[in-house]
């Protein structure tokens, strides 16, 4: 999200030289929450939240030939949510697939849902949607399914912030997708919380055709989850781990490791444990990387725990500027970027890019002789089933 608001905003540049004269609307959390320094540069419009039907009357105002007005803030009434057109989008094999069994298949992107109910700190869904959450109507996202089935698609990656937050929505839905289509699979993304209390509907998202399951583990650390107010605590991350794989369901976990409250032993910490549960395969060696982001509007900055470290607001970077208490974080948060980047240009095997990585945490932490007990992957292994893009925010 925050990417693709670099993105859009290094589109927008271009387009806005080719024709000074366009109307350029940005939509999306992240830009909400950088509505004013956007409406200060390049764009003439920010919606987000529940935003089509703003769209259309954007458009409708424009061909009327009157001026848009650039006033900002999400919109969240119900839309109509009718069956989206797929029209004139790239091919399928244009996006991200799915990699499993040692093949590549094609994937769709759906959502059943938008908005969420949960209030994390560090989340930009929380300053847009307010704790709000809207279900897509089933027969639509049904329709939307058919659609990409029509296309190619062997898989469905929800794209729900949270596809739990309403389990009774999802659980109608997987079971009427399966119904009608038994050899799809598709993922989805909840909340440890979540896979915690609805344990009881996890073993038939695995009947359903569910492949893994993405979850914002975030940290280990009960300082950092409490700062966060994620919800879950170390104890509850085991258990959720535990639940998914009595139900046979890969965890995909993302994690946030740099935040001002999570030392070097914490990091080390996390690396031994994605090697203690062997969960080196389902983890994108990007998520090592994560630094926490303070975006204009973050609802961390309503807290005391983050301002010690708070430094000024970088426009250009969408987020405010915070610095470790212990240079040594800053420093290796640079440098597993940098190295992850360049493993992931050179297309080398995830496993072991984490691997180094470790090393690198292990030398940086004083320990170097324990970095050598890390052993390289075997390359026939059997890796469990992901997407062909990392997920990250
Ligand atoms: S992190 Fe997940 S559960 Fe928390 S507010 Fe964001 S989408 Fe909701």
């Amino acid at each position: 999200m925050h990417t693709a608001l670099r993105l859009g905003v290094h589109a927008a540049g271009r387009i806005r030289r080719i024709n000074p004269a366009c109307r350029i609307v940005f939509h999306g959390l992240y830009a909400e929450l950088n509505a004013t320094h956007l409406l200060g540069e390049l764009a003439d419009v920010v919606l987000s939240g529940e935003a089509e039907g703003a769209l259309v009357a954007l458009a409708e105002r424009l061909d009327r030939g009157e001026p848009p007005s650039p006033a900002h803030g999400p919109t969240l009434e119900r839309l109509p949510f009718p069956v989206p057109s797929r029209e004139g989008l790239p091919a399928l094999t244009r996006y991200a697939s799915l990699a499993h069994a040692g093949r590549h298949v094609l994937a769709g992107y759906v959502e059943a849902s938008r908005g969420c109910l949960h209030m994390c700190l560090h989340c930009p869904i929380p300053p847009v949607y307010d704790g709000r959450f809207f279900a897509v109507p089933r027969d639509a996202v049904l329709d939307d399914v058919r659609q990409l089935v029509a296309a190619g698609a062997q898989h469905v990656t929800f794209g729900d912030p949270d596809f739990l937050n309403g389990p009774g929505h999802a659980l109608k839905l997987v079971r009427a997708l399966h119904a009608e289509f038994p050899a799809l699979t598709y993922d989805c993304t909840t909340k440890v919380e979540h896979i915690v209390r609805h344990r009881g509907l996890i073993p038939e998202l695995a009947t359903t055709g569910c492949l893994f399951v993405v979850s914002a583990v975030e940290s280990l650390s009960d300082v950092v989850l409490a700062n966060l107010e994620k919800g879950h605590t170390r104890a509850d991350v085991q258990v959720a781990l535990d639940v998914l794989r009595r139900a046979g369901i890969p965890l995909r976990p993302s994690f946030v490791p740099f935040t001002p409250w999570a030392g070097i032993d914490d990091y080390v910490d996390l690396l031994d444990w994605v090697e203690r549960e062997r969960l080196v395969d389902q983890v994108d060696p990007v998520q090592f990387t994560i630094r926490l982001l303070v975006p204009p509007g973050s609802l961390l900055l309503s807290r005391p725990a983050i301002r010690p470290f708070l430094g000024e607001l970088d426009p250009a970077g969408f987020s405010y500027r915070w610095t470790h208490p212990d240079p040594r974080m800053d420093a290796l948060q640079r440098d597993v970027s940098s190295l992850a980047e360049q493993a992931a240009r050179l297309d080398e095997d995830p496993a072991l890019t984490i691997g180094r990585i470790r090393a690198l945490a292990y030398a940086r932490a004083g320990r170097p002789d324990a970095a050598g007990r890390f052993r390289p992957p075997a390359p026939e292994r059997s890796i469990p089933p992901r997407l062909t893009e990392p997920w990250f925010c």
